[in-house]
């Protein structure tokens, strides 16, 4: 199918792409389907939500996700380090996914993402632009880092009881960094392969 060209998907009409402006919709001439809807965010917008994303990742790993205290004794823990931690144990395997899932894909996510975007911007098509943006489909289902958020604060809440435990800077960092990845990694980034005109293949 020409990239250009778009269906209704009730009633088979089909019409040349319109270029929407952010927020504006189409909708079909003959049975007023919708039939597309424009961006939220421009690729400023996006590419600049990445930059910020990469920063937040940056603060996420480098600061304490949780303090805990007890009878004067405290201890701070940092992604990094409790992937270590569970990598010493027996259950080594779990640390690869843990790792995998909170710490590589959203990073591989914020790169390709920063890669595709900053072409985009100018216009042009990244080098490898099918590969990141298939890469970023895949990355989607591995990036946990809303699960591995509501276990912690779970983890907080239970612990809350017996010990002095408190959020750490690296939390909410990682907080406002997954509602960005979930805001820029959404439908606006693939509407780039109908901007750019990138045939699909
Ligand atoms: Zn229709």
């Amino acid at each position: 199918m020409q990239p250009q060209l778009i269906i209704c998907e009730h009633c088979d009409s089909v019409y040349q792409r319109p270029a929407l402006a952010p927020k504006q919709t189409a909708h079909c001439q003959r049975c007023g389907a919708l039939l597309e809807r424009g961006r939220h965010l421009t690729t400023d917008q996006l590419l600049a939500l990445t930059v910020a994303a990469a920063i937040l990742f940056m603060l996420a790993n480098a600061f304490p996700i949780v303090e805990i205290s007890m009878q004067g004794l405290s201890n701070e823990a940092t992604l990094w380090a409790s992937v270590e931690a569970l990598a010493e144990g027996r259950i080594t395997i779990i640390a690869l996914v843990t790792g995998l899932s909170i710490i590589f894909a959203p990073a591989l996510q914020i790169i390709l993402l920063g890669w595709v975007l900053y072409h985009a911007r100018s216009g042009r098509i990244a080098p490898g632009f099918r590969t990141c943006m298939r890469a970023l489909e895949h990355l989607r289902p591995w990036s946990m880092l809303e699960v591995c958020l509501l276990g912690i604060l779970i983890a907080i809440i239970k612990l809350a009881g017996m010990l002095e435990v408190h959020a750490g800077l690296g939390l909410w960092a990682m907080a406002m960094l997954t509602v960005l990845i979930i805001l820029i990694s959404g439908r606006d980034v693939r509407d780039l392969w109908n901007e750019l005109q990138v045939p699909v293949r």
